[in-house]
């Protein structure tokens, strides 16, 4: 039996997560949960998992939550609130699904407590993953990718070591705008970039699949918790998402992970590694897809990869800028403050106007984050 923390409880991956656990109610207990405001589905999710604590945002919601939930649940608020539940003696693993970097702090939290952490939120590696890394070696704790690409390497590698690989290839769908010209992209609007042609998922992911940015940050995911450098992380289009990775060993040989698209199975293999669970809940039929096709990505249409590759390859502040800033601009255009083009040019002369930093420190980091948010402020409200 694993005890879980699951932060972001209430999401796309966090609701999940709950499916895996009614599929394995032997293996896995959830014995934290954090929301940020759905209050309703989180009291739902205590009264049903009876775990031993939960948390809000707000700190105003707590005494209502906690008539709803009973006395045998503690409830908590807050960043303070993320960090007891990422820190509770009882759990064995963190899984950290919380848009945003918010999941930040709790994760360094949960892996000097010792804790195991599985990674949903590919920003807090974008930002700080070198120092997520090696504060996990230092305390000896696995950094489990949720992501499905992440997992498929992972996978793939089975404990090979970096020198094993000629490069990893990161599978991307090529999002809903892969086959339009790019003179059309001025007029996307927030209703077509929040339609994914193959996953189901939270806004901001969704709007990240338009831009390509959710394949940039992967490829910074990758290069952290692979220890591999940008240069030998590529990206292919495969618009079925059946291989959801491969990796390209140093023989020539290319081994890859397949299934039909469904975010439960990575979940699922990050809370019961190393073992393998049986569950019916992903049946793959290839015949019935007929054909697996790849493409080159077009970066021409989609720069954010561009965008990624300078980030992840000169490193210091700039890949946490790059995600502040992209954060900042997908804001402002779900708020029509800007257009679907103007988010990654946002983000590049966000990063133009970085002073960069090598081997910068965690302060650094988290200091280039607020700036890089200003900055990119400024620029979408001028837009
Ligand atoms: P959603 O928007 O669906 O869910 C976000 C979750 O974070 C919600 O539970 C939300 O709570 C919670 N939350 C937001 N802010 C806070 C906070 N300050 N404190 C506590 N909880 C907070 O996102 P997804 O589930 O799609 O994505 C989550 C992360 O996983 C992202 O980083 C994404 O990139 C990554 N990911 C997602 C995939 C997917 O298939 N969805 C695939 C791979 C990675 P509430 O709703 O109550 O406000």
């Amino acid at each position: 039996m694993k005890n879980v923390v699951l932060l972001g409880s209430t999401g796309s991956i966090g609701t999940s997560t709950c499916k895996v656990v009614d599929d394995l109610p032997d293996r896995i207990r959830l014995v934290g949960l954090a929301a940020g405001s759905n209050v309703d589905l989180l009291a739902e999710q205590a009264t049903r998992y009876r775990p031993t604590a939960i948390s809000v945002t707000d700190p105003a919601k707590v005494d209502a939550l906690a008539a709803r939930v009973g006395e045998n649940v503690e409830v908590l608020s807050g960043e303070a609130g993320l960090i007891q539940l990422a820190t509770m003696p009882d759990a064995d693993i963190v899984l950290i699904a919380i848009v945003g970097t918010a999941g930040l702090q709790p994760a360094l939290a949960a892996i000097r407590a010792g804790k195991d952490i599985a990674v949903a939120s590919k920003e807090i590696l974008v930002m700080a993953g070198e120092t997520v890394m090696s504060e996990a070696r230092k305390h000896g704790v696995k950094v489990l990718a949720v992501d499905s690409e992440h997992s498929a390497i992972f996978q793939c590698l089975d404990g090979k070591p970096p020198e094993s690989v000629r490069r990893m290839i990161l599978t991307a769908s090529g999002g809903p705008f892969r086959q339009t010209p790019k003179a059309e992209f001025e007029r996307i609007t927030v209703e077509q970039a929040l339609k994914h042609p193959s996953w189901n998922m939270g806004r901001k992911i969704t709007c990240d699949s338009a831009t390509l940015f959710n394949k940039g940050l992967e490829m910074i995911e990758a290069r952290w918790l692979f220890d591999i450098e940008m240069a030998r992380v590529e990206v292919v289009v495969h618009p079925q998402s059946v291989i959801h990775s491969m990796v390209e060993f140093v023989d020539g040989s290319i081994i890859a992970q397949l299934s039909t698209p469904d975010m439960c199975l990575p979940i699922q293999y990050a809370l019961t590694y190393p073992d393998r669970a049986g569950s019916d809940r992903v049946q793959t039929s290839l015949p019935k897809y007929g054909s697996l096709t790849f493409e080159e990505p077009d970066v021409d249409k989609f720069p954010s990869l561009k965008l990624a590759r300078w980030a992840g390859t000169d490193g210091g502040l700039l890949p946490a800028v790059l995600n502040a800033a992209n954060e900042v601009a997908v804001d402002a255009f779900f708020n029509r403050r800007i257009g679907f083009t103007q988010i990654t040019a946002t983000v590049e002369r966000t990063m133009q106007a970085l002073d960069n930093v090598a081997h910068p420190s965690f302060d650094q980091i988290l200091e280039s984050d607020r700036w890089a948010r200003r900055k990119a402020g400024t620029l979408v409200g001028g837009a």
